[in-house]
């Protein structure tokens, strides 16, 4: 980690104090334990914080307590999120002058901890005879179809929506072909006017997120029938006019470019990303692509 006391042990010619308390030395421990900002965040979390014990000051000791000994703290999984939302903290200040409150920064560690979380649950089986839904899908040969694609990213994409909330939900979930690790979003917005809107801007989100991190090969894999008919034939669905010409135009950015069906079953990763991301109180936004063990 580029800590100043790194950056001076190799030999770059910078302070070694802490730009940020002016303290000490910044060590890797300092910046992610012991820098007053760094300890607020702790000292909110439910790791449980104490004088000399936690943090103290020994990285090892510290990591130590995270890894090992604090195994009875529920929702123990948040703490690698905490780290890297402190790290980003500390450059936002360094680098940008921005401040953040610690608060916000637990707040973003336990919500990406969660959607990480359930991200990595398998979805269920497929289990097409017990589902009248896939039954009408099953036409579609799905393995086949995601096969054909293989030198492309495969980007699950879901919409959630209920009359009853306050928010729509869109998540989706990228694999892609050369076995990097996977990448993810989710967001919300007020909820638009159907779960049929909700689906198509969850593909036009998903669309402009593949956009923005330059993969120019990308089938788009759904649940939803009606979204797969109305990018092939636009000109028949006209209350969906100017979404379907947003699709059109982003379209052209990629080299190959698809919307595939699939049972709802083998949704599972984007549905409930748009799930979670649906029923949260507060405009969110979250688009990830780092992997939990590379944090620490
Ligand atoms: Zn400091």
């Amino acid at each position: 980690m580029a800590t100043t006391a790194n950056l001076r042990r190799r030999g770059l010619g910078c302070d070694i104090e802490c730009a940020i308390c002016g303290g000490e030395e910044e060590t890797i421990n300092h910046a992610l334990f012991l820098c007053p900002p760094a300890r607020q965040v702790w000292g909110l979390s439910h790791f449980p914080t104490s004088s000399g014990c936690f943090p103290s000051n020994s990285v090892y000791d510290n990591m130590d307590s995270l890894f090992w000994r604090f195994q009875d703290i529920p929702s123990i999984d948040v703490f690698p999120w905490i780290l890297w939302y402190i790290w980003k903290a500390r450059n936002d200040k360094l680098f940008s002058n921005l401040d953040s409150n610690p608060v916000a920064i637990l707040q973003i560690a336990e919500e990406e901890s969660k959607l990480w979380s359930s991200a990595q649950e398998e979805p269920p089986g497929t289990f097409p005879q017990s589902d009248p839904r896939s039954l009408s899908r099953s036409r579609v040969p799905t393995s086949n179809v995601v096969r054909e694609y293989g030198s492309s990213h495969r980007c699950f994409v879901d919409g959630s929506w209920k009359v009853t909330d306050q928010f729509m939900g869109r998540g989706w979930y990228c694999i892609s072909p050369d076995g990097e690790s996977p990448t993810m979003g989710a967001s919300n917005s007020r909820r638009s006017l159907s779960p049929l809107h909700a689906e198509v801007e969850a593909l036009i989100w998903a669309m402009r997120c593949m956009i923005g991190a330059e993969k120019e090969k990308v089938v788009f894999l759904t649940d939803c029938s009606n979204l797969v008919k109305m990018v092939s034939s636009p000109s028949e669905w006209p209350a969906f006019k100017t979404y379907l010409d947003a699709i059109e135009e982003d379209k052209e950015e990629f080299i190959s470019f698809a919307v595939v069906q699939i049972p709802r079953s083998q949704n599972g990763r984007a549905h409930k990303l748009a799930r979670r991301a649906r029923v949260e109180s507060l405009p969110i936004t979250y688009v990830n692509n780092f992997p939990s063990n590379r944090l620490v």
